[in-house]
């Protein structure tokens, strides 16, 4: 076997997600626009816990977009000492939370999170703001409560990996917007949100309209890639 050979082997053997030290990064969809995020060194995030399903991860974050009861209850996933709430201001009823305003940011357990503008007529400006999370070379963005809005293209340079997006098309942008949304942001996948007016997930999330649109049924769990030349530096 010539060393190229050998080389090129031992990139393709080495597991999705790093070394052994590092694990796959997880996203499981929990209904509404909540999620929880397993980063591969570890961390435990919730953004915006509501919908029922399993909090039992303890949380080393929870972040909250703005205070509609639809997306604030920070009561629900269990904790780790010294877990973090970030919040806008107003948005949460803890004295610790930390509030993020748009266009400031902060890095916490490892994960970088920056506060981006989310807005529309039902959400006034600075009262709520979307999260663009950076771990383990993966950058993701979850877009909270909002339309289209012209900020999203100056999102477009980051480079974002998953981009979160509501489409109920009540409250919040609709399926077509949340389509044109995607190709201001230049996300290399969307997941459709916030996909019916009122219950946990809607038809609408299979009306958005993406090359690497993952629409994800609640309670299921996604696995999320860094992009493939971070894939290869560290597997080199
Ligand atoms: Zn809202
Ligand atoms: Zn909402």
């Amino acid at each position: 076997m010539t060393v190229v050979q050998f080389l090129s082997i031992a990139a393709l053997s080495v597991p999705t997600g790093g070394t052994a030290a590092q694990k796959d990064a997880l996203l499981t969809f929990l209904g509404r626009a909540s999620v929880r995020i397993s980063t591969g060194a570890g961390a435990v995030l919730y953004i915006d816990p509501y919908a029922e399903g399993d909090y039992s991860e303890p949380a080393d974050i929870i972040l909250v977009t703005h205070g509609h009861g639809d997306h604030n209850r920070t009561d629900l996933p269990k904790r780790n000492p010294g877990c973090a709430v970030i919040a806008p201001s107003g948005a949460v009823d803890e004295r610790s939370a930390i509030h993020l305003a748009e266009y400031s940011a902060t890095t916490i357990a490892g994960v970088g999170i920056s506060a981006v503008p989310a807005y529309n007529a039902n959400h006034p400006r600075g009262s709520c703001v979307g999260y663009i999370l950076e771990f383990g070379g993966i950058k993701l963005y979850h877009a909270a409560d909002t339309s289209l809005i012209p900020e999203m293209a100056a999102l477009h340079k980051l480079g974002i990996d998953y981009a979160l997006l509501p489409c109920d098309g009540k409250y919040n942008m609709g399926p077509e917007e949340a389509s044109k949304a995607a190709v201001e942001l230049g996300a290399r996948h969307v997941i459709p949100i916030h996909s019916s007016a009122e219950g946990l997930a809607g038809r609408n999330a299979s009306l958005v309209k993406h090359p690497g649109v993952i629409v994800i049924e609640p309670g299921k769990t996604l696995r999320l890639d860094p992009p493939m030349n971070t894939r290869l530096k560290s597997a080199l």
